[in-house]
């Protein structure tokens, strides 16, 4: 199964890409992972990508493209993949278009005033964990760590580029027969639950 979770920051790809992941049984691919784990090594790339993810600004399309030719090489991917923040622009859409065939996108649409509680509430652990100070808080005993990125101001800024840019990419997959929208504010087991009727329907199909 090839899927891709789009929304804004904050609508809930992470959370749900992890359990379509592991009902699937096929990788989940965040492009915001792989840059963040870059950072954490301190690789060049990682150097790079800090610089636009501290403002909140899109990396170049070339180097994601890069990191995405080389991560559906890999032998896990054989099964499918599920993209979470790829693709961001029109060019990296087209760039995926030329090696696949998506089978579906999954559009959460959240309201702005949900997306910035989940984003300045969010909490994560080292091993991809989320949770919500608000929300859903973290144990006392659960180490937790915000992002770099999940400050009001970078948040703005996230937002805006992912409005500008969101409008062309639906049209794109609009036409291409394979977009879905989904009402991303709901409650997770809500949301969830929809999204594995989806797609059980197309596995089953
Ligand atoms: P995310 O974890 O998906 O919210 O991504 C965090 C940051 O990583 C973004 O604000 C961008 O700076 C960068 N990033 C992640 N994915 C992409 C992409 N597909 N294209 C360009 N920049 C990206």
């Amino acid at each position: 199964m090839k899927i891709i979770i789009m929304g804004a920051p904050g609508a809930g790809k992470g959370t749900h890409a992890r359990d379509i992941s592991e009902k699937y049984d096929i990788p989940h691919i965040s492009t915001g992972d792989i840059l963040r784990e870059e950072v954490h090594k301190g690789t060049e790339l990682g150097k790079t990508a800090k610089t636009y993810m501290d403002s909140g600004r899109l990396l170049p399309d070339d180097i994601i493209i890069e990191i995405i030719n080389k991560r559906i090489r890999e032998d896990d991917c054989k099964k499918g993949y599920l993209f979470d923040g790829f693709p961001r622009t029109i060019a990296q859409a087209e760039m995926l278009d030329k090696v696949t065939d998506l089978e579906a996108v999954i559009y959460l649409r959240c309201s702005d005033d949900i997306i910035i509680k989940r984003l300045t509430g969010r909490r994560m652990t080292t091993d991809g964990k989320i949770y919500n100070i608000y929300f859903d808080p973290p144990p006392e005993d659960v180490e937790v760590y915000q992002r770099d990125d999940d400050n009001e101001e970078t948040i703005k800024e996230r937002l805006k580029v992912f409005y500008d840019t969101f409008g062309p990419l639906m049209d794109f997959y609009k036409k291409k027969g394979v977009f879905s929208e989904l009402k991303g504010d709901d409650r997770r087991e809500i949301v969830i639950k929809i999204i594995f009727q989806m797609l059980d329907a197309i596995a089953g199909a």
